[in-house]
């Protein structure tokens, strides 16, 4: 059953009665209220995250929980708030009859948690199907400002394929946040999907500036669930299968080096709980001594014309390690 924009609106107003705190904050495109399925904020009775929001370019309605991070196309919401309502829409728009067994039948609550555990990833076929403004950067012309970014920093071409970019990151970030940073500028950027070792899925991602901007990374979930492991960047590169994992911090450099991960939007704790602590190398940026002779970052060694080899060869002369690491890691992260 799909609903369309103006149907949605019509149900939507139908069971209003039934949201706490409703509130019409453009008739037809976005609603808000208090989420009724984790009750919002317990402590403060004004605070109202649910929100009801346009697709756009899909012509539809959505719902988005800014507290517990439930998101339902509407129909699931609809199912998910009032089963009853939902079974009969079912018959008097489409004829269908409840195909539920009776005894199958489970409550709200019960539904509300599977909806919350169904979204701990995003596939790679999702992100291209459904995702508006968004593009696969192996596909795009030559000419384009993501391309030649790309190409200015010289990263890898075997990267390109899972690199994607958007034209306008408000728009694209809306559909996961409806009320997205206000402020956020409507650039183009780079998007990073954090993929997991199978290559496919992902829950989170960071959108990278490729002109001056004062937000270089936006990052972002992009599902209910959020597992640990998946603000790591690279995993996909599957790095257990290296003896040495080296750990940079920003996704873009990791791409130079088949044996690195970036630690992105995460912490280094992360890390250090997906890998054997041993075989991993901390590369810092602006490393103070060692690697600045050579630049500032990978990113520099790549452009001065160091090829990835020696790249490697560079990383494994100037590391951080065991106490060195940690006296690092203390400054930098405390
Ligand atoms: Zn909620």
């Amino acid at each position: 059953m799909k609903l369309t924009r103006l149907e949605c609106a019509e149900i939507l107003t139908d069971l209003s009665f039934r949201l706490s705190r409703f509130k019409v904050s453009q008739p037809g495109k976005l609603y808000n209220f208090r989420c009724p399925f984790c009750g919002d904020s317990k402590k403060s009775p004004n605070k109202a995250r649910g929100y009801v929001y346009e697709v756009i370019d899909k012509n539809t309605l959505a719902y988005k929980c800014h507290n517990c991070g439930l998101s339902l196309s509407f129909e699931k919401f609809v199912k998910l708030l009032d089963e009853e309502y939902y079974q009969k829409l079912l018959y008097s728009k489409f004829g269908i009859k409840n195909q539920e067994n009776e005894n199958t039948k489970t409550n709200n609550s019960e539904n509300y948690t599977k909806a919350l555990k169904e979204e701990e990833t995003r596939s790679k076929f999702e992100l291209e199907q459904y995702c508006v403004s968004l593009k696969k950067l192996i596909n795009s012309s030559p000419n384009h400002a993501a391309v030649r970014y790309v190409e200015q920093r010289k990263l890898p071409e075997s990267s390109y394929d899972y690199l994607y970019y958007t034209d306008n990151i408000k728009k694209f970030a809306t559909q996961f946040y409806p009320d997205f940073k206000k402020s956020c500028g409507e650039d183009a950027r780079i998007i990073l999907p954090f993929f997991m070792e199978d290559g496919e899925s992902f829950s989170y991602l960071q959108a990278r500036a490729i002109t001056q901007s004062k937000v270089s990374y936006y990052s972002m979930f992009v599902v209910n669930k959020r597992s640990l492991k998946s603000r790591i960047y690279g995993l996909y590169k599957n790095p257990a299968r290296y003896d040495r994992i080296f750990v940079v911090e920003g996704p873009i450099d990791s791409l130079f080096v088949p044996n690195a991960i970036a630690v992105g939007g995460s912490s280094l704790e992360e890390a250090l709980d997906l890998f054997d602590e041993k075989r991993l190398i901390f590369v810092f940026d602006n490393e103070p001594e060692r690697l600045k002779k050579y630049g500032k970052d990978i990113n520099d060694l790549v452009k001065s014309g160091f090829s990835p080899e020696e790249v490697v060869k560079i990383l494994n002369e100037n590391v951080y390690s065991g106490l060195e690491a940690e006296l690092m890691y203390g400054r930098l992260y405390t």
